[in-house]
């Protein structure tokens, strides 16, 4: 039986809570005490009273969650808190933390997980295997990300999506692109599909072509033979070769591009920048790019991460953190991945887990004072 702490999240804009009173039901089952801070899931919009009843203790305040909970669930990696002060330290001595946790850009909470012997599970982490699909936080955030910025694109759009016909005359269905057909490029293929829109897309990895069409787009085909894909089905980086040919390709879709949407990432890498500022000038005038991979330094040249600018007639979204702006939902998914992953590590309230099953570590990060995941261990040396 752990006491399992949910502080309310402190990054700015994040509007996500770790743990919801429909899954934390299930904790409470199996004897562990759950401590939620006071006002935790309001963002997200769970009140306290739905926590309470669901048999949580409410804290005013984040110091009474660190000072007694056993375990600590994040949606957002610990941060660096005015003053300097790190959230990580918070965590008590020989603690557990299970959230998203980046550790190769996140060194400070690394040093502190490791000067004060706590064992973080970073949700990031978890193998992308069939076994592990209930844990994948990765793929939910993902499946909302690429939901909402077919959204955003139709906001900023003058046209509408579906073919309508009028009295008043015909509208002609809008034309868009997705750059990546992964777990967001694929809702947001299906999203644009649902909308009416005519929808065609790209992907460096031949397996997703199948997928693509059989939610009704269109594949884009780069006749260019180059290993596309890594270990785990992950994307492997490009040569500049193949950008080239990518760029050539797909530039001549653009002139009749209304809405471009961009997820093309590569694990642990910049994300390739696939369309220069010259191809973006094709487009035609009022065009919507939302750029999903903006954090990442973004698929388009001319991306600014976390806003929103305009180019020869183009408007470009540098889109960050969209989960957060579905919170209620995006919340929902991210407890259940967490919860399956704390189930997954506790079958029972009084195990322990058994730190050589593939998932559990493929997730630990850190433990006993030592990076324990051996990728990590490598890239930090
Ligand atoms: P991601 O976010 O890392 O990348 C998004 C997409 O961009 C990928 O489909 C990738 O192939 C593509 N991409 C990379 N470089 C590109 C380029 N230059 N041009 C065009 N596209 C490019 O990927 P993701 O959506 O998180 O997952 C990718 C894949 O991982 C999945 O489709 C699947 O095969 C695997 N996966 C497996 C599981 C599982 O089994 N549990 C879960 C999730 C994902």
């Amino acid at each position: 039986m752990s006491v399992i702490g949910i502080p309310k999240e402190t990054a700015p804009g994040e509007t996500r809570v770790a743990m919801v009173p429909g899954h934390l039901a299930m904790l409470v089952r199996d004897k562990h005490t759950v401590l939620v801070e006071k006002g935790a899931g309001e963002g997200a919009s769970f009140s306290d009273e739905a926590y309470t009843k669901a048999g949580a203790t409410i804290v005013d305040g984040s110091a009474g969650i660190y000072a007694k909970a056993e375990v600590i669930f994040k949606v957002q990696p610990p941060r660096e808190m005015v003053g300097g002060k790190l959230e990580a330290d918070l965590i008590r001595e020989k603690g557990m933390y299970i959230g998203f946790f980046p550790p190769l850009t996140e060194k400070k909470v690394v040093d502190s997980f490791l000067r004060r012997k706590i064992t973080s599970f970073s949700m990031e982490y978890v193998p992308r295997i069939t076994r592990a699909q209930s844990m994948d936080a990765l793929s939910s955030m993902a499946t909302v990300a690429g939901y909402k910025a077919v959204l955003i694109a139709t906001e900023h759009l003058g046209k509408m999506f579906p073919l309508l016909m009028t009295a008043a005359g015909t509208v002609p269905p809008a034309n868009v692109m997705v750059l990546g057909a992964g777990v967001a490029g694929l809702q947001a293929i299906a999203t644009a599909k649902r909308l009416g829109a005519r929808v065609e897309a790209y992907d460096v990895r031949a397996a997703v072509k199948e997928q693509v069409k059989s939610l009704g787009a269109g594949f884009i085909e780069v006749p260019f033979e180059e290993a596309a894909e890594a270990a785990g089905g992950y994307a492997k980086e490009q040569s500049a070769e193949f950008i080239r040919k990518q760029r050539e390709v797909l530039g001549e879709h653009l002139s009749k591009t209304h809405v471009l949407i961009t997820t093309a990432q590569v694990f642990g890498k910049k994300a390739p920048v696939v369309f220069t500022g010259e191809m973006i000038a094709q487009m035609p005038r009022g065009a919507v790019i939302v750029d999903l991979a903006a954090e990442q330094g973004g698929n388009c040249e001319l991306t600014e991460a976390g806003k929103v600018v305009e180019k020869d007639g183009v408007t470009v979204v540098g889109a960050v953190n969209l989960p957060a702006t579905i919170p209620t939902d995006a919340s929902m998914l991210y407890a259940k991945n967490l919860l399956n992953l704390f189930k997954h590590l506790y079958p029972k309230a009084d195990a322990t887990p058994d730190y050589e099953d593939e998932v559990t570590k493929g997730a630990c990060i850190t433990r006993d004072g030592r990076v324990v995941h051996e990728a990590v261990r490598n890239s930090l040396q």
